[in-house]
């Protein structure tokens, strides 16, 4: 009796000595990994033109591989880059970036007339006198006093199959399983359009993502060409 507890005791010491050292050596992976994000992120934020140029396959699977790194370690990356004193948007920036750089060609084969664009309601002006439907949105009734107006125009010009002002988050899924569209534009603030980008794509729809200039609750801003350029892109 006494050799089956000592023995039983060995065991369990070896069980615990085993458990510990998984998990240091978990931890030293997730640790790894998330310095690789960390500095990948940083990297690709102040170079992204540069890799932007660099479309090749190699380029395509490092994208990948970084991507699904940084999704995995999406929080805690946040948190170390503001602990260190950067800004935590420029994980959404880069993830988005990347997720724009990886779908941009099935997006471009997508014709005009099956693409949609949402806009975000804050890029309105205070006193826009739009009327709001839960169905479709805000409809823009082009009084011109916000860069909506302009956008609307041009997807109406190149033949869009909708631009739709989103008064919600959960308006995107709705929109886009009423109108069925096999492209979608999607336009805000980082956060959203990480995470837009990110839904939509699991849908399996091709997707471009353009961040606000100034983001905020209201009377925030876009650069038109920006914007333009990805609605013209074939
Ligand atoms: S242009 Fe359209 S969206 Fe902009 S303020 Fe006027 S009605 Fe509202």
């Amino acid at each position: 009796m006494e050799i089956r507890g000592k023995m039983t005791e060995f065991l369990s010491q070896e069980v615990l000595a085993y458990i510990g050292i998984l998990s240091l050596i978990g931890f030293g992976i997730f640790l790894i990994l998330l310095i690789i994000g960390v500095v990948s992120s940083y990297l690709f934020f102040r170079k992204r033109e540069f890799i932007r140029g660099a479309s090749s396959r190699l380029t395509s699977i490092f994208l990948r591989v970084l991507l699904s790194i940084l999704d995995f370690l999406y929080l805690p990356s946040k948190k170390v880059i503001s602990i260190l004193g950067g800004n935590d948007a420029m994980v959404d920036i880069v993830n988005a970036e990347m997720r724009n750089m990886l779908l941009k060609k099935k997006f471009s084969e997508v014709p005009y007339s099956e693409r949609i664009i949402i806009l975000p309601q804050c890029l309105r002006d205070t006193e826009c006198p739009a009327s709001f439907s839960s169905v479709d949105g805000a409809r823009c009734v082009g009084c011109g006093k916000c860069k909506i107006y302009e956008i609307t125009k041009k997807a109406n010009k190149l033949g869009y199959k909708g631009a739709y002002i989103a008064p919600g988050g959960g308006f995107v899924k709705r929109i886009i399983q009423r109108t069925k569209p096999r492209a979608v534009i999607g336009i805000g603030c980082p956060y959203e359009v990480n995470m837009g980008l990110l839904e939509v794509s699991n849908m399996g729809i091709p997707c471009q993502g353009i961040i606000l200039l100034k983001s905020g609750c209201v009377k925030t801003d876009v650069d038109l060409l920006s914007v333009y350029s990805v609605m013209e892109l074939k």
